[in-house]
Parts: structure tokens; C-alpha cells; sequence
């Protein structure tokens, strides 16, 4: 059977079947369907709320300006810690790698973003993208 021929039949299969499966109601759909294919790759779902924010994250034109004055932040941090600027462009921005993230950002204070959101020059939201971080984080850890 020509390669063709068997992949036009097996896509029909598979269209057959997943029409069927629908009607009887069988199959994940929805929110456990998403779960059930990205849970294992830490990529938990966001609400409209969140996704709606996401587009204010990114922001950051790498100017550097939030790292001043974060020099003993970084020393003390042992590694886990790069400055501010590195959480807003780099850790904050993929969500498999949000544990790592979660743990950079408990080494500055909200207090600490709150003061560094107010010399942004492109206004990020650094508070509510740390909060956003360390609840994904929360949702990757409990999922696996
Ligand atoms: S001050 Fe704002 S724009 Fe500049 S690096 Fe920090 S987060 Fe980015």
C-alpha cells in the first residue's frame, strides 16, 4: 500500500474514532485533557485572569536598572540568585523552569520589587510576576 494511501486512511481512523469516542462521551476533555497531556512537562493551565496578565510580563527592555544595589543579594545566594532583570527576561518566562525560579525569587523581599517597580521604566509588574512564578511553581510541584 503506498505510504500515502495508509496515512490518509489512518488520519480517517483516527477521525472516525475520536467523533465516536465524543458522542459517547468517553475521552478527556478540556482542562483534564490539557492536565493529562502537559502535567508531566510541568506546563500547568492558566485561568483568564492569568493569561491576561501574562501579556503585561513581558515587558522588560533589559535596561539593568533593577539589578543596582543587588550585588549582596547575588553574593549571598549561592547561586541561586542572578538579579532581578535575569528573573524578569530570563527564569519568569518558561514554566518547566519555574521551581528554579520560585527559589530565586525568595531572596528578594516584595518589599524590595515593590521599590524597583517604581524606577522601571517600562512599569513591570515584578510583584505579581514573582506571585504568578511561586503559584505555578506550587501547581508543578503538587502535580508530579
Ligand atoms: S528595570 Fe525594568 S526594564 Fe529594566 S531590567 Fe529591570 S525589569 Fe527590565
Amino acid at each position: 500500500m503506498p505510504a500515502r494511501l495508509k496515512a490518509l486512511l489512518l488520519l480517517a481512523w483516527a477521525l472516525v474514532r475520536t467523533l465516536v469516542r465524543r458522542a459517547l462521551g468517553k475521552g478527556r476533555r478540556g482542562l483534564a485533557a490539557f492536565r493529562a497531556n502537559y502535567d508531566a512537562d510541568r506546563l500547568p493551565p492558566v485561568t483568564a485572569g492569568e493569561r491576561h496578565e501574562l501579556g503585561q510580563f513581558g515587558r522588560c527592555i533589559s535596561c539593568g536598572l533593577c539589578d543596582r544595589g543587588e550585588a549582596e543579594r547575588i553574593l549571598a545566594s549561592s547561586g541561586r540568585y542572578r538579579g532581578i532583570m535575569a528573573l524578569m527576561v530570563e527564569s519568569s518566562r518558561s514554566m518547566p523552569d519555574f521551581a528554579a525560579a520560585a527559589l530565586a525569587f525568595a531572596e528578594v523581599p516584595d518589599a524590595v520589587l515593590l521599590e524597583k517597580e517604581a524606577g522601571c521604566p517600562t512599569r513591570v509588574p515584578m510583584r505579581r510576576v514573582a506571585a504568578f512564578v511561586r503559584a505555578k511553581a506550587l501547581e508543578t510541584s503538587s502535580t508530579k
